[in-house]
């Protein structure tokens, strides 16, 4: 018997179990894996004490994230936190199989010349003075239309028709449509306007804010910087772990909930239940009953899921490439990087194994559809061997076109998620993620579903950012445990922050209220280049 059950130990499990803990509850968190962190984190390579880190996929932390941040703040490590942890990037690497590389700075500007070159991927002279019109036409609608707009318009047109990319030239499609997708999951032909194009919004003025950095990364694998000191600190505040133990069903009698359901048999009982678990395991807790008494939980499983996985080589030479990430723009699977050991300050490469390995290249794959170039296939009709194959090969046609950045002879070990398993016909991936699509905004269900002692708690849930991140999981952990704190009374909630937007756009959004509430069209939707779009849409309707 527990206060709070949480079943999941991700990030949105934990912080649900932080803010509850820090407001005097019993909690016990009931986790699946041998590990906490959920998709967020790291593990040993072989199964010894000085061994290698792997990880599902690289982090990053863009500077419109506040919850997560604000989390790491109040974890105490030797002399800080764990925020400290964080390290601002410098520069994105854009490299091509078919262009000279470009370099885009991620450091805040701090000189007129900086501020132009920010400025360039949007507005940079390659694009057509049409393309920069209209761009500048679509950001200033996003921007100055209510939420209620955003909403019921924007989240079912995509953010490729909302930008128009079919009709618009090369260099546009590839500065804005896949420029989100190349940095979150946020697919332009599938992602809805609202979402990609709130997101975008928010890069670009993270970009431009000089009080905060662009984007930081952490300066160690996941579970060394930040998810085993959380784990620790959570343990001093009295919450109970149980790793290895996945639950397998909940009891409701058709008012609450009266126990969870163990995969060894045991049930255990508990005041509240956290259910924490990822968008594709949780429908299986969702029986007919709960179904009935809570709708909105019926609807998770119309959330949809792809695969995003990472493979990390590990080299025995340090390959730093920038300081920051590399996209490569031609990779059929979508390939993204960051080359660690610059980074990993606070990691002792040398002294884990393999003995050779003086660098760390983490690769994420993004795309497991389109066929490679070495075996023609896709990511998920490979072994795992073979996709390691692949990967390195687009890497180094990208990495080598000036110079040989990438030998074969500096891979000593490569490591591939463990969540892709093998099977007779590729591979199976146990571990996907959700993903933004048209209309996905009203699947999503809120923390506090309606059960009277059952909230939710991962990245699925309806947040202010709407995207499967890090940032999105804990601001529901953090919705979760308030939804517990009301219905318990008791101290205090958790903190939870609106997206912030410049205030100049204030008074014309007050303005679109208004409009919208009167039926009206945004003022924007009547301009001149706006005109094929939105007929375009009527006619779909
Ligand atoms: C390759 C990749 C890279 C990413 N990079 C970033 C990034 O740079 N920045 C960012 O913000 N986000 C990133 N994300 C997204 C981010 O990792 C996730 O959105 C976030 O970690 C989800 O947290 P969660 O707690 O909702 O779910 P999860 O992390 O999925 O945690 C759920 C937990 O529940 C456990 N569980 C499952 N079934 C059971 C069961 N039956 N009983 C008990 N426990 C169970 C799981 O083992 C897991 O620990 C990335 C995702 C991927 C896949």
């Amino acid at each position: 018997m527990t206060d709070v059950a949480v079943l999941g130990g991700g990030i949105g499990g934990l912080t649900a179990a932080h803010e509850l803990a820090e407001r005097g509850l019993d909690v016990t968190v009931f986790e699946a894996n041998d590990r906490f962190g959920g998709k967020a984190r790291s593990m040993p390579i072989a199964d010894e004490s000085a061994a290698l880190h792997g990880e599902h996929g690289f982090r990053f932390f863009p500077a419109f994230y506040r919850h997560v941040v604000e989390t790491m703040e109040r974890i105490p490590t030797d002399g800080g936190t764990v925020a400290d942890n964080l390290v601002e990037t410098e520069a994105t690497l854009i490299a091509s199989t078919t262009a000279p590389e470009r370099i885009a700075e991620t450091s805040t500007p701090d000189s007129l010349r900086g501020w132009l070159e920010a400025l360039r991927p949007a507005f940079a002279e390659d694009l057509p003075r049409d393309d920069v019109r209209f761009l500048l036409e679509r950001l200033l609608y996003l921007l100055t239309a209510c939420e209620q707009r955003r909403e019921a318009e924007l989240d079912d047109i995509s953010w490729w028709e909302f930008i128009d990319a079919e009709n618009r030239s090369a260099e546009f499609r590839d500065r804005l449509a896949y420029a989100t997708q190349a940095l979150v999951a946020l697919r332009p032909q599938v992602g809805s306007a609202r979402t990609v194009g709130t997101i975008y919004l928010q890069l670009l003025f993270g970009q431009l804010d000089p009080s905060e950095p662009t984007e930081r990364i952490l300066n160690a694998p996941t579970n060394e910087a930040w998810i085993d000191p959380w784990v620790r600190h959570l343990e001093t505040l009295g919450v109970e772990f149980r790793a290895n133990t996945p639950a397998r069903g909940l009891a409701f009698d058709g008012r609450r909930i009266t126990g969870v359901e163990l995969a060894d048999g045991r049930t255990v009982a508990a005041d509240e239940f956290v259910l924490a678990v990822p968008v594709e395991v949780a429908p299986a807790f969702v029986t007919p009953e709960l179904r009935r008494a809570a709708p909105a939980l019926g609807r998770i499983e119309h959330l949809e899921t792809a695969w995003m996985n990472g493979i990390q080589f590990y080299l025995s030479e340090d390959v730093e490439l920038t300081r920051g990430h590399q996209v490569y723009a031609d990779a059929p699977w979508a390939l993204t990087s960051i080359s660690q050991r610059q980074f990993w300050t606070d990691y002792d490469l040398e002294r884990r194994g393999p003995d050779d390995v003086a660098g760390v290249l983490s690769v994420i794959a993004s795309d497991w559809e389109t066929p490679g170039i070495v075996h023609g296939k896709p990511a998920r009709e490979c072994t795992r061997e073979e996709i390691a194959e692949e990967i390195w090969a687009q890497l180094k046609t990208h990495l080598n076109a000036v110079d040989q950045r990438l030998r074969d002879d500096m891979l000593v070990d490569w490591f591939l998620d463990p969540s892709i398993i093998e099977t007779e016909n590729g591979v199976e991936n146990r571990s996907p993620l959700l993903i933004n699509t048209v209309g996905s905004l009203r699947n999503r269900p809120p923390a506090d579903v309606g059960v009277r002692n059952l909230t939710l708690a991962s990245d699925y849930v309806r947040t202010n950012s709407d995207l499967a991140s890090m940032e999105s999981a804990n601001e529901a952990g953090r919705r979760a445990a308030n939804a517990v704190l009301d219905r318990r009374g008791g101290r205090g909630r958790a903190q939870i922050w609106d997206l912030r937007e410049p205030a100049v756009f204030e008074p014309l959004k007050r303005q679109d209220r208004l409009r919208y509430r009167l039926g009206l069209p945004h003022p924007a939707a009547v301009t001149q280049s706006l005109r094929g779009v939105t007929r375009r849409l009527g006619e779909r309707v």
